[in-house]
């Protein structure tokens, strides 16, 4: 049996607890949230870090709530409670469709959402799902805490903007009326990670879309999301056309890379089909079907 690394281990009483300790700790510090990454990455050395900072007993940084026009998600939300949750269901099913095919019942009890950002894996589900919905992260450090939006937030495969020092508490959608969302993901076998997906939100104006945002993962795509794709479809009438062309130009950006999961060209015919057939349900959800 593989068996991590010496480690220290501190549990964080508080927010302020978790960030005195990272500060003390320094860059050999890692937040412990429900280990599904960060553990499997210590046995096999690819990640040895010097101390663990539990959170796991921060129940002030689990919670889904509606404020001031926005749902707020706490970092440490298990999967298993985004799932559950109807507050997030109702606005924003893409939520619901990614948890529903992210892994198995056992990873989303114990598995955060906040630990899933943070973990940067350039497959992972919610990253273009918050990327669709123009999220915002919230991160806190000792001085104080600064906002970043979804697609400011990954700077490249696990890697993200939060600094030494600094964690990341909260996610915020904005909440947008005349709205539908949807994700849809092709993996090997239930539960696995994605071979590729695609995660819409469209907000329309009658027969035209307002706005738009595309969030895909697995394949290249930077930041998780698909900009040139977004910018031909403001404007554009919501029919069959527009969302075929919109998913060819989400292929077209993204660069993905062959691998275990399949070939490069796959995943790009992926990128171009599972965007316009989430456009579609997106669509169907915004007319209230
Ligand atoms: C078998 C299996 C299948 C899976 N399948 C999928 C899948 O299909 N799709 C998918 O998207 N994901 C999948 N996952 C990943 C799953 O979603 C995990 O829950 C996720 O990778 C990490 O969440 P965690 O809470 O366990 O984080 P941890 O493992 O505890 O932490 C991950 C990283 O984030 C850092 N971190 C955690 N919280 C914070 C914070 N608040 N601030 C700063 N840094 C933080 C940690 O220090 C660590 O570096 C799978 C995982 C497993 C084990």
């Amino acid at each position: 049996m593989q068996v991590p690394a010496h480690v220290e281990y501190e549990r964080a009483s508080s927010v302020a607890h978790a960030l005195s300790l990272l500060t003390r700790y320094g860059p050999e510090a890692r937040i412990l949230a429900g280990g599904h990454s960060l553990i499997p990455m210590m046995k096999l050395r690819l990640a040895q870090p010097e101390t663990l900072i539990d959170i796991n007993g921060l129940s002030e940084l689990s919670y889904i709530e509606m404020t001031g026009g926005e749902l707020r998600i706490g970092t440490l939300t298990r999967h298993a409670q985004l799932l559950d949750s109807a507050a997030a269901g109702e606005r924003f099913p893409i939520l619901h469709d990614a948890e529903k095919v992210i892994a198995d019942p056992v990873v989303r009890n114990w598995g955060t959402v906040g630990g899933s950002l943070c973990q940067a894996d350039p497959s992972e589900d919610l990253s273009a799902a918050f990327a669709a919905l123009k999220a915002s992260m919230v991160i806190c450090g000792v001085d104080g805490s600064r906002t970043v939006s979804a697609r400011e937030f990954h700077t490249g495969p696990y890697e993200t903007v939060i600094a030494v020092g600094e964690m990341l508490t909260e996610i915020r959608i904005p909440v947008r009326p005349g709205g539908g969302s949807a994700y849809a993901k092709v993996g090997r076998r239930v539960g696995d990670w994605p071979v590729g997906a695609a995660g819409v939100a469209i907000w329309l104006d009658g027969e035209v879309v307002a706005d738009a945002g595309i969030g895909l993962t697995a394949v290249g795509a930077r930041q998780f999301a698909a900009p040139e794709a977004e910018e031909f479809l403001r404007g554009a009438p919501a029919t069959d056309e527009s969302f075929a062309r919109a998913g060819e130009i989400a292929a077209e950006h993204c660069r993905p890379t062959s691998d275990r999961r399949g070939p490069a060209e796959y995943k790009r015919h992926l990128a171009c089909e599972l965007t316009a057939r989430a456009l579609h349900r997106a669509l169907r959800r915004a007319w209230g079907g």
